[in-house]
């Protein structure tokens, strides 16, 4: 049996990074640059003034203190967005609003709080240095630096820095179609009473949310039942997806049948068993068109399977670098730790941040069907294989379930 190292590593070998293709901006946020972005203007694009105040020379004003102060004739004012048609000569001075372009012969600018006067002229209390309050064309970026590098999730800083270079469109990495595919002959619809022997679908909500948290739109194919005939025709369609993900049908029952299925559609399985509890029964398969994962039945092993592998497989699919256990965090045990036997455990977590320390309180859940316990916790605990139990105040791994780097 693979252990959780090596099963990651074979199922991210299967995964190729989607095609570059140009996105509208409004639809890129979390995707992932697939090309250097460079600017395509100076930053600032003129020199303009960061305060409002009076366009100056500085040398007219060298003298100026508030008991000798230098008065300066107004020759006109400038607004953010006018012309830069405007020279200031010697003893003269230009009204001037932030963001306004520097007016010919001005070399400093005197903020509007050290100045009094009315219209006509305006009496300076400060000598400002050449250069006071000027923001200088390219003094942020030249024309053809580096914006953004290839492998860069679009952030919303970042698509605003895009946004502001007239790219209207940014190349990015093709986003992967998933479809998701609960199966089951007793899994009926939540929004229905089940009868005796069903259960509802967990499944696919929890997947479809879990998708949404990464910024993928999973389409779901429904419920199949433990039929041939249907799993062929669901899973056929299902494939036409870059990535499927099943549920259900990967024990070692008389109907579990996920794997059958999708050997006779022209799957290679890659793995049915990973060394890790819960979800040790789970399957990646690849064909020419993408990935499979047959995610095991029980709810807490097919959330711990999506966070483990589905989660780190998408991740690369969209072209980010980093990869599963590297998003792990260091963290403190707020709560004894039970050992692990020869699989990794993971067990749920609540995770908080108290005077700067992350500290993690485990929770031991009934057993894999306790969705109850696993869907509370905020992060994973990893319990290597072979560990003993380990006291309160101990370090820990943990996997956060939540993406605090999100936009
Ligand atoms: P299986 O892997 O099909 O043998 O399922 C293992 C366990 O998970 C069984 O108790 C199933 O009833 C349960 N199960 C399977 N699919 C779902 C689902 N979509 N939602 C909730 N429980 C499920
Ligand atoms: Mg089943």
């Amino acid at each position: 049996m693979l252990s959780l190292d090596e099963a990651r590593e074979v199922v991210l070998a299967g995964c190729t990074v989607g095609h570059p293709r140009a996105m509208p901006l409004a639809d890129a946020l979390g995707l992932v640059t697939s090309v250097d972005i460079d600017a395509a203007e100076a930053v600032p694009p003129f020199d303009n003034t960061a305060m409002d105040g009076f366009a100056v020379r500085a040398a007219d004003t060298s003298s100026a203190t508030p008991d000798t102060p230098a008065h300066l004739t107004i020759v006109g004012t400038l607004a953010a967005g006018a012309p830069p048609d405007l020279t200031v000569g010697p003893g003269q001075a230009v009204r001037i609003m932030t963001g306004a372009p520097l007016p010919v012969g001005a070399d400093a600018v005197v903020m509007v709080e050290l100045t009094d006067g009315g219209t006509k002229s305006v009496t300076v209390h400060e000598s400002p240095k050449t250069g006071a309050h000027i923001r200088r064309r390219g003094e942020v970026l030249s024309t053809g630096q580096p914006l953004l590098p290839a492998g860069r999730r679009l952030t919303a800083g970042a698509l605003a820095l895009v946004a502001s270079h007239g790219y209207g469109q940014v190349p990015v990495h093709r986003a992967p179609r998933v479809r998701t595919l609960a199966t089951g002959d007793e899994v009926v619809p939540p929004e229905t009473t089940p009868g005796p022997g069903q259960l509802r679908d967990s499944h696919t909500d929890f997947l479809l949310a879990a998708g949404r948290s990464l910024g993928l739109a999973f389409e779901p194919l429904g419920i199949a039942p433990d039929r041939e005939a249907d799993l062929d025709r669901l899973v056929a369609r299902g494939l036409e997806a870059d990535v499927l993900l099943l549920s259900g049908g990967v024990s070692m029952g008389e109907f579990d049948l996920v794997e059958g299925v999708l050997g006779r559609l022209g799957c290679t399985i890659l793995f049915d068993q990973v060394a890790i509890q819960p979800a040790k029964p789970l399957v990646a398969a690849v064909h020419p068109g993408g990935l499979v994962f047959g995610l095991p039945g029980n709810p807490a092993s097919a959330m711990v399977a999506f966070w483990l592998f589905v989660r780190p497989a998408l991740r690369r699919l969209l072209g980010h670098t980093d990869a599963y256990w590297h998003g792990a965090l260091a963290a403190e045990l707020d709560a004894p730790l039970p050992g692990a036997k020869g699989r990794d455990r993971f067990l749920p977590a609540e995770v908080e941040i108290r005077s700067g320390r992350l500290l993690a309180t485990p929770v031991a859940p009934v057993g894999s069907h306790d969705q109850a316990t696993y869907a509370k916790g905020s992060a994973l605990v990893r319990i290597p294989a072979h560990s003993s139990p380990a006291p309160t105040g101990s370090p820990c791994e943990i996997l956060p379930l939540v993406d605090w780097r999100l936009p």
